[in-house]
């Protein structure tokens, strides 16, 4: 790939966090950290930086892309915040949640974020320098994950690297990644209804205790972490797999051991945040393939199953596809 741009490393503190928004300002990309994977971010008020992520992720331009916001009245200026809206934000931002809501048709957003839906994805992330970056800028960001579309999604600087640096402007580097999955996301319909569009660190009970059960009313709204293929690791990927068969690099969980493990004492909190690590290791190990221990069901554990499969989904199993 091209190597457009010398990819500025940047420490996230005051002065790093304080170049960061300059350089987002001006209309540049900045790999930046939050609590779920890093995102490559953008603002979202410019087509000209927007385009800059598509290119730089080499991404399907009809994908379209979470705005970040610094809080709920941000997102009241882009997003008709209806009550239910205002109750999840009140209770998990900042957090790991995206709610998909009517976008006003004055938002000072370009449209290949929303992708000319008439809804828009947005987020108020929790991570400290995250914040302190959009509180800085005082413009929402877009940010989908800072890795290019299709490879496994990036939880350290190194992993953002492996697959932008040339293609970015920066990284602000604040270490590891702390839950380690993609954000949940919802999207409130306007008969009532929700669905759940992609599982994440906030369960479906969790959304269910505070929304009632889910109804959709079928109308399928497209969001590339449902696409079969995805978060793919370049091997063939075997699940639940109980020891490692020649060739095979095991990714151990509880009393499985493997070369490296989710969580040696089968906790899937620990799991979720090392499942990109681990799937980074497998990659790049000498093994043509890789195998991964079983990961129970429960809690977000349904979450790293669903990364599990997309990323064992053979290739060329996507009608189209996503980052
Ligand atoms: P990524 O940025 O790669 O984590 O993916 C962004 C996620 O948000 C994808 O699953 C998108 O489809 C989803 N998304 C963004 N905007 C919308 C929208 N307006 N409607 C439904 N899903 C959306
Ligand atoms: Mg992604």
């Amino acid at each position: 790939m091209d190597r457009k741009y010398v990819t500025e490393k940047v420490l996230a503190d005051a002065a790093g966090i304080a170049r960061a928004a300059e350089i987002l300002r001006a209309g540049g990309l900045v790999a930046v950290p939050t609590e779920t994977v890093y995102g490559l971010a953008a603002r979202a008020d410019s087509e000209e930086a927007v385009a800059q992520i598509f290119a730089a992720k080499g991404r399907p331009s009809f994908n379209p892309l979470i705005v970040h916001v610094s809080d709920a009245d941000q997102a009241r200026a882009l997003v008709a915040m209806e009550p239910r809206a205002l109750a999840l934000a009140d209770r998990f931002w900042p957090g790991p949640l995206t709610l998909v809501l009517p976008r006003h048709e004055n938002a000072a957003v370009t449209s290949s974020i929303h992708a000319g839906l008439p809804t828009l994805a947005v987020r108020c992330p929790a991570h400290p320098v995250m914040r302190a970056v959009l509180d800085e800028l005082a413009i929402p960001v877009a940010a989908p994950s800072a890795n290019a579309s299709e490879t496994v999604s990036p939880t350290t600087p190194e992993h953002v690297l492996a697959t932008l640096d040339g293609r970015i402007d920066a990284v602000l580097d604040a270490g590891a990644s702390e839950r380690g999955l993609e954000s949940t996301i919802v999207a409130l319909r306007q008969d009532g209804g929700w669905s759940l569009l992609r599982e994440g660190p906030i369960g479906r009970e969790i959304l269910e205790d505070a929304l009632g059960s889910e109804a959709s009313n079928g109308r399928g709204i497209e969001a590339p972490g449902q696409m079969r293929r995805h978060y793919a690791p370049g091997k063939p990927l075997r699940l639940n797999a109980r020891n490692a068969e020649p060739g095979e690099f095991l990714i151990g969980f509880g009393a499985i051991e493997g070369d490296v493990t989710l969580s040696a004492t089968g906790d899937v909190n620990e799991a979720a945040s090392r499942l990109y690590a681990c799937l980074h290791l497998a990659a790049a190990s000498d093994k043509p393939r890789i195998a991964v221990a079983p990961v129970p069901e429960d809690a977000v554990g349904r979450a790293i199953n669903d990364r599990l499969r997309r990323a064992a989904a053979p290739r060329g199993g996507n009608q189209r596809s996503g980052s």
